[in-house]
């Protein structure tokens, strides 16, 4: 997530008196949970009469009706998703508390961008994130499953917030395997062009229990990128892999 030049974490970093946008964040958090309250109970606190899961063609928001304060969100979406959008929401309640935002989302990007920090501090804490990646050890595609059920999250969600936090330093991405494969996220810088890379390591990784490794090559410019591949089926065609880039003249 891209912190820097957003206006709305400048003036969180300003009120908290913490130059580093992810610390400004943890420490605007930490305002509105000294102990272990759950997203309910911080949505509680800042006037959430009812939480409501119902179909909804979006993925939920904040609501004042007939003088009640409800959140609303999608029951059609998936559970980690509906508890990013909560997490979100809650972020919503906060600023206005804090800076005096409007609770509902806008159009005001910045905005949006400040309450996915305030979202992802609340699911995954730094220091929590921080302890786990320790004890689970290095990098892998097993371990991102780990790191995201333990967080109840995604695993776009956990890849993006271990690659910020520059906790995991190599690429991520995630396929859906068949003819012709098809990218459903990537974080961290992409070494090649297409969204639909051709890799033997797909078939390869479908076919087996545990891991597999192989090595492709890439153009780039004057270079030969040489792409190290570390993937993992996790189930119905899809796979995860590990991306290690070492440039070659
Ligand atoms: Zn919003």
């Amino acid at each position: 997530m891209k912190l820097n030049g957003n206006r709305w974490l400048l003036r969180i970093s300003k009120s908290v008196v913490e130059n580093n946008a992810e610390n400004a964040v943890q420490a605007l958090v930490h305002r509105f949970r000294t102990g272990n309250e759950s997203l309910e109970d911080i949505a509680r606190q800042n006037g959430v009469e009812r939480i409501i899961t119902e179909p909804l063609p979006f993925d939920g928001g904040v609501y004042n009706l007939n003088g009640e304060r409800l959140i609303k969100l999608n029951s059609l979406a998936a559970p980690v998703r509906q508890r990013f959008t909560l997490a979100h929401e809650v972020g919503h309640l906060i600023l206005e508390n804090l800076l005096n935002t409007p609770p509902e989302c806008t159009t005001d990007i910045h905005l949006e961008r400040a309450c996915d920090a305030i979202a992802v501090e609340l699911l995954m804490p730094i220091n929590e994130v921080t302890k786990l990646a320790r004890e689970i050890g290095t990098q892998s595609p097993e371990k991102l499953g780990k790191v995201a059920k333990h967080f109840g999250v995604s695993l776009r969600t956990a890849a993006q917030r271990l690659y910020d936090l520059g906790i995991w330093k190599l690429s991520m991405g995630m396929w859906r395997y068949g003819p012709s494969p098809e990218q459903l996220w990537f974080v961290g810088k992409r070494p090649w062009k297409t969204d639909r890379p051709s890799f033997s390591v797909f078939g390869l990784a479908v076919e087996s229990s545990a891991p597999v490794c192989t090595q492709e090559r890439f153009s780039r410019g004057q270079y030969t990128e040489l792409v190290a591949l570390k993937a993992h089926h996790i189930g119905k065609n899809y796979v995860i892999a590990v991306v290690a880039t070492n440039k070659k003249a």
